[in-house]
């Protein structure tokens, strides 16, 4: 049994408690939390200076890419980008492999303990088998064609098998409105079985994606003709979210909103990803639009981010919203864990067992 202090512990169910105690088991499970140190036998706390919190839920990821790091250059726009990520095969399974471990190590390190992570290979299974953390597997689904859907289905479903042999969580997702062809949208919806937790998409992530379907018209309706796309991508719907309709019944984490107004906001979850909307478009979202207790943050991969940090992630966000630390926590860890459904983590509740970091100067600590 242990009993930790500071000069603020962020519980993140319940407001913030000034030198609160949080006693804990030898397995990190939460035992109990106290208003007061008096309530503890003085020697058996351990007082730290600083704040405590749950560890971080990375709900945003694609590990599979962080061989990429420093590849692509920043703020080129998102078909630059896209275009880029298409080379990811010219490098060594060595090479993938070591940037997976290294990346995986840095966000422990960095205080992460689960990760939402969008997978188009099997490149991480391997390493996410040794559970060092917590993955939810989305595998990522894209064509512009039709004739490729069965392709595109099946390969999906063996991937979606093999995590979920592995005993971890996975979804099959479509990866945006505008690299999904209508057919394959719908295949989608019909192989979601009751294992689904939730589904996740990136929408808004460029200004282009908004442009082509509001005005049918810029860089990117360019870039899909050329790749021959099914036309019914763009003609079928004037905003890139109101492909969140037709998943009706399901728990959605839409991913970006860079370009999103109020008027395209529903009651899912959301991500963000600052340091990645930076590094690739250079803009962010207007935080004003969403509900901060349905948002939740992600790192992105290292193909489009310097570091794999929540906490570097929250700063930039604090500089851009109204946002206070306890909200900004929130969206840290407890928000992440609810879209995730991992339900162990996310707050410093009795019976859980999250993690726990300290945060000193700055400086992310995971001490539980
Ligand atoms: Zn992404």
């Amino acid at each position: 049994m242990r009993f930790l202090s500071a000069d603020w512990i962020f519980p993140l169910h319940i407001p913030p408690v000034k030198k609160g105690v949080i006693e804990i088991d030898s397995s990190g499970y939460i035992l109990g939390l106290y208003n007061n140190r008096n309530e503890v036998k003085p020697n058996k706390i351990e007082i730290y200076e600083g704040y405590l919190c749950p560890g971080f839920v990375n709900a945003h990821c694609h590990l599979e890419l962080s061989h990429l790091s420093n590849f692509i250059k920043p703020d080129k726009g998102f078909i630059n980008f896209a275009k880029s990520i298409k080379k990811r095969n010219i490098f060594s399974e060595e090479k993938i492999e070591r940037s997976i471990r290294l990346a995986e190590d840095e966000m422990k390190k960095n205080g992460i303990v689960a990760v939402g992570d969008i997978c188009n290979t099997l490149d991480t299974l391997t390493q996410k088998k040794k559970r060092n953390l917590l993955y939810y597997n989305f595998i990522e689904v894209f064509s512009v064609k039709e004739q490729y859907n069965k392709d595109v289905i099946s390969s999906a479903l063996y991937m979606r098998n093999k995590f979920r042999d592995a005993n971890m969580k996975a979804s099959i997702v479509p990866h945006a409105p505008y690299s999904v062809n209508p057919n394959l949208l719908k295949n989608v919806i019909n192989i979601s079985d009751s294992d689904n937790d939730i589904i996740t998409i990136h929408i808004d992530e460029s200004f282009e994606e908004k442009k082509l379907f509001s005005l049918k018209d810029g860089e990117f309706i360019d870039w899909l003709k050329s790749m021959e796309a099914d036309p019914l991508i763009w003609e079928d719907r004037s905003t890139s979210s109101s492909i969140i309709k037709d998943f009706n019944t399901h728990k959605i984490l839409s991913v970006h909103n860079t370009f999103s107004d109020k008027s395209d906001m529903g009651d899912i979850y959301y991500c963000t990803c600052p340091r990645s909307n930076i590094y690739i478009e250079n803009t962010l979202p207007d935080y004003s639009i969403f509900n901060t207790e349905k948002l939740c943050v992600g790192t992105d991969s290292l193909s489009s981010n310097f570091s794999l940090s929540i906490y570097e992630e929250i700063m930039l966000i604090k500089e851009n919203s109204n946002f206070d630390l306890n909200t900004l926590l929130k969206i840290s860890s407890k928000n992440g864990a609810e879209a995730l459904g991992f339900s162990e983590l996310g707050t410093l509740e009795s019976g859980k067992k999250p993690g726990i970091n300290l945060i000193n100067k700055s400086v992310v600590n995971r001490i539980v």
